[in-house]
């Protein structure tokens, strides 16, 4: 499927606007949980995405767009729960970071997918750009995730208590 320039930037408002929410909700998750680190990991992540937005509207000004069909872009919610369960507040770091990652992960293969197959030389240098600002989203979320210790089991089948990180 190859998009307009007008159906890729409304894409691309609603991708980033999904994704400033959903990260503002991550973070007041890790903060609740006394998780300031990955909180702080997460509200950078949401200033990231509402400055993406921004620059977006700006480019698109004086351009008419769209409306996109409901759900067209959505985030995935975690595999484990659904819909209004999404952001259970007994979401780990670990999962809420795998959660973030995988989404990244699809923004960035939406805007290659888009930069792939359109013939549009101005859509392909602007997808081309999305992506590898998404690349590097991701790169920072795998990092925070390679130090944050993966949890041993669900609490239900946790033998006893955790042990001390070494
Ligand atoms: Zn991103």
């Amino acid at each position: 499927m190859s998009y307009t320039l007008p159906e890729f930037f409304a894409h691309a408002l609603a991708l980033e606007k999904e994704a400033a929410e959903r990260y503002l909700e991550l973070a007041d998750m890790m903060e609740a949980h006394r998780n300031d680190e990955v909180s702080a990991v997460f509200r950078d992540m949401h200033r990231f995405s509402l400055l993406h937005h921004e620059d977006i509207r700006q480019r698109a000004q004086g351009i008419e767009l769209p409306e996109l069909r409901p759900g067209e872009f959505r985030w995935r919610t975690p595999p484990e729960t659904g819909g209004e369960e999404a952001f259970d507040y007994t979401l780990r770091a670990y999962d809420a970071l795998r959660y973030a990652r995988e989404n990244e992960s699809r923004a960035m293969q939406y805007y290659r997918s888009v930069a792939d197959e359109t013939q549009d030389p101005e859509l392909k240098r602007m997808a081309t750009e999305f992506a590898n600002e998404e690349s590097g989203h991701l790169q920072a979320l795998e990092l925070w995730l390679a130090r944050t210790p993966r949890p041993a089991a669900k609490w239900q089948d946790d033998p006893g208590p955790a042990q001390p990180p070494a």
